[in-house]
């Protein structure tokens, strides 16, 4: 069976933790979506954190393979550094935990200047120039090149890259890009394209196989980014170009819908966002969101892994999580993991929580379908008692302050779903299982 674990917000929501902790369970951990855009921050046993982007969060778990399914989107380059900076941590990175899948596509470096030359101007998204909006059309316009090609094609592959930043040359003169060596960009690409040989193979068969075997191999799929930003049900195109629910794990990994079990949404109690688009509940009041974002050298400071950027910060959204929740999976096979109980207490005296959006004369209880209507919804809040207490080195339910108990309750009731693992704190072993 394949479990699945994504994002219910707007990403950042403490995923790669819950992925790391359910990696001990699971056989197989797969990410099916993104590229390395994303970023996990996962804690080491030994204290030590490593960020990952592209690379499942399994791979800090000797028993764990792991897989970078078809649905994303790799480029060499960054897939090695980040490798390497694994295998400084001392963890092993072989053929033996690590699978590429053949189909997923290569985020080529014309690609990446794409992106650049398109954020110099007006239709600038916040992108992370990444060259991730640029591939995904690539794709659908079906000139993208899959990762194959570095086995059974290699001089096809160096021609097209040099090819295209030859025929960028003019639009990079022409926004002020500075000059590149295409002969160079294009020979850096394929030296680390050939180091990628050994972990390409057809992982959609090695999954079906891996499924249907007598004792059923355990999947975790791990999504990247999170509800809003998914290209279809997010607040396009404030979006990501891929999809971020749980239906996008049968195309991404190619596994039967039918085979997805448990699906585990995480919520972060104070929700953030990096880059543009609506956000109903952001909080703007300087001296709290100071109050809330606390020390910024922290490893849980809401600061990007992978932009470094500030991130923008929200109350606690019910009608958006009941929009996610409702897309993502049915209400008695979906659990919730929130994380960042920790940090609520730093409201002060009460917690805000909004139970429903006021638009054009209407309450919703479930947040419209577009970003145009989620710019004209206001939020309606509730506000709950806080506690005190420090609760980063409590690890059972009961054991939390009664506020804290009934905090987590009433989100249970209002969504409808149970919150099965509580994160109070940045550190592996910092979770409530219930
Ligand atoms: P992801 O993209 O969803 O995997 O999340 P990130 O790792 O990018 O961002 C989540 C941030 O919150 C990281 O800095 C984590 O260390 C931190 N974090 C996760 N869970 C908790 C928690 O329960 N408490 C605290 N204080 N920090 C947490
Ligand atoms: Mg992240």
């Amino acid at each position: 069976m394949v479990d699945v674990i994504i994002g219910l917000q707007r990403g950042d929501e403490g995923k790669g933790r819950f992925v790391d902790m359910l990696s001990e369970t699971h056989d197989i951990v797969a990410r099916f979506n993104g590229g390395n855009n994303a970023g996990h921050t996962v804690v080491l046993p030994d204290g030590r954190d490593l960020a990952l982007h592209l690379v499942p969060s399994g791979i800090a778990h000797p028993h764990a393979m792991n897989i970078i399914g078809n649905g994303t989107l790799i480029n060499p380059v960054k897939l090695n550094e980040e490798i390497a900076d694994i295998r400084s941590k001392g963890i092993n990175v072989s053929r033996d935990n690590l699978k590429i899948s053949s189909a997923a596509h290569l985020i080529l470096p014309h690609h990446i200047y794409d992106d650049e030359i398109r954020e110099s101007g007006k239709g600038g998204q916040g992108s992370t120039k990444a060259g991730i909006a640029q591939v995904s059309s690539y794709k659908a316009m079906r000139t993208g090149l899959r990762i194959e090609i570095i086995k059974n094609n290699l001089k096809k592959l160096e021609t097209i890259i040099f090819e295209s930043l030859i025929a960028q040359q003019p639009i990079r003169k022409a926004v002020g890009l500075p000059d590149i060596d295409e002969k160079e960009v294009t020979g850096i690409y394929i030296k680390n394209a050939k180091l990628l040989v050994e972990f390409i193979t057809d992982t959609v068969f090695y999954l079906n196989q891996e499924l249907r075997k007598p004792k059923p191999a355990r999947v975790l799929a791990e999504g990247a980014q999170a509800f809003l930003l998914d290209i279809d049900h997010g607040m396009y195109p404030y979006t990501s170009s891929s999809s971020t629910t749980s239906g996008g794990v049968s195309t991404g990994l190619g596994v039967p819908p039918s085979y997805i079990d448990k699906v585990y949404g995480v919520a972060k109690a104070i929700q953030s966002h990096v880059g543009g688009g609506p956000f109903v509940t952001e909080i703007t009041d300087e001296k709290l969101l100071k109050q809330l974002h606390g020390d910024m050298r922290t490893i849980d400071a809401e600061k990007g892994t992978t932009t470094g950027r500030v991130r923008r910060l929200g109350f606690f959204d019910l009608p958006q999580i009941r929009r996610a929740q409702m897309v993502n999976g049915e209400e008695d096979k979906q659990t919730m993991a929130l994380s960042k109980l920790d940090w609520v207490q730093r409201f002060g005296e009460k917690i805000p929580i909004c139970v429903a959006y006021e638009r054009n004369g209407k309450i919703l209880e479930i947040a419209p379908d577009a970003a145009y209507k989620l710019q004209q919804s206001t939020p309606q809040y509730e506000y709950l008692p806080n506690w005190q207490e420090d609760i980063r080195e409590i690890r059972k339910f009961d054991k939390l302050p009664i506020n804290a108990q009934k905090y987590i309750e009433y989100i249970e009731k209002k969504t409808g779903v149970t919150i099965s693992m509580i994160g109070v704190g940045p550190q592996r072993d910092q979770v409530i299982i219930r």
